[in-house]
């Protein structure tokens, strides 16, 4: 068994897993959701799925149906009711109202133009300069909230990836946790959903660990606990891309298919016993409780798909 932080050592273990209804479940989704699935139950903990319908013109219709079903059919259900995003809005804004109260968060008219015009580069496009934490944008011009990030500092210690510190200001600057166009941003809801449900750690693709910094940093500004984090590698398609809804990953057959669980346990390091495939997911599902090792995929970045 690996070990836990200080910080989420006492608590009985939660987990989730929280799926964008962007499109059908893929390899790569249904990886990370077994993944998360037998480290909480290696941890005798709880495993709770969030759908994460943050952003509708992005949705595609249908998909976040065929993901639950899909996951209940490959054995993969949740501890407790699924928590929609899209019925939290009302947490969402409560939470932005008081960060803006207490000067934590402010107002930000910049176009695009005038952030890429500050010259400022950040791993993922520019970066903001704080220009607006002292020049108050107006409540009537079109505005994205920010959070302002300045000397925080991150440490986390991830159970795959070693620790880490990392400086959400030098690299993100003061991050949009409400977007111009009204959508609540996904890091603000992924931290205040991980709170309102008790998670205690995140298992997750390490495609996500750019995240994570800013996830922190809203922990700390909120005075929230620090989940332990485990970012698993991601399996990578022919041409060596990570498979998305993006790059147009097959959906997974809603129906369970044993012979992609074997497959699915063998990417994540196992050698899964032949009878299985005449069993039901929930077999192969319990084997691999007791044989799944995450330190089998350690510092590996990316496996490939045949
Ligand atoms: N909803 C995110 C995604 O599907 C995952 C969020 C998370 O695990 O923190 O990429
Ligand atoms: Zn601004």
């Amino acid at each position: 068994m690996t070990e836990c932080s200080q910080t989420t050592m006492n608590k009985p273990y939660i987990g989730r897993f929280a799926p964008s209804p962007t499109g059908k479940l893929h390899l790569g989704s249904l990886f990370a959701a077994v993944a998360s699935w037998l480290h909480a139950k290696q941890h005798q903990g709880q495993w709770l799925v969030r759908m994460e319908d943050l952003d509708p013109p992005r949705e595609e219709p249908g998909a976040a149906d065929h993901i639950l079903q899909t996951l209940k059919a490959w054995g993969l259900e949740s501890d407790a009711p699924v928590l929609f995003q899209s019925h939290r809005h009302q947490a969402y804004q409560s939470v932005i109202t008081q960060l803006l109260a207490s000067g934590l968060a402010y107002r930000c008219s910049c176009s695009r133009k005038q952030v890429a015009a500050a010259g400022l580069q950040g791993p993922e496009g520019w970066r903001y300069n704080g220009h607006c934490r002292t020049q108050l944008a107006s409540e009537n011009t079109q505005h994205c909230i920010r959070l302002n990030t300045k000397d925080l500092e991150v440490t986390f210690d991830d159970e795959l990836q070693g620790l880490r510190r990392e400086n959400p200001e030098q690299l993100f600057g003061d991050f949009p946790i409400r977007r111009a166009d009204g959508f609540y941003a996904y890091q603000l809801a992924v931290v205040l959903d991980d709170a309102a449900q008790g998670v205690t750690h995140v298992v997750r693709g390490i495609d996500i660990m750019s995240s994570t910094s800013r996830q922190i940093a809203l922990q700390q500004r909120l005075g929230l606990q620090q989940p332990q984090y485990c970012h698993l590698p991601v399996l990578s398609g022919d041409n060596g891309q990570k498979l998305s809804k993006q790059n147009l990953a097959t959906p997974i057959p809603q129906d369970y298919d044993p012979a992609l669980m074997l497959w699915v346990l063998e990417a994540l390091g196992m050698k899964p016993p032949q009878f299985l495939h005449k069993e039901k997911p929930q077999a192969a599902l319990i084997w691999a409780t007791e044989h799944w090792q995450p330190r089998q995929l350690l510092r590996t970045e990316s496996i490939p798909v045949n």
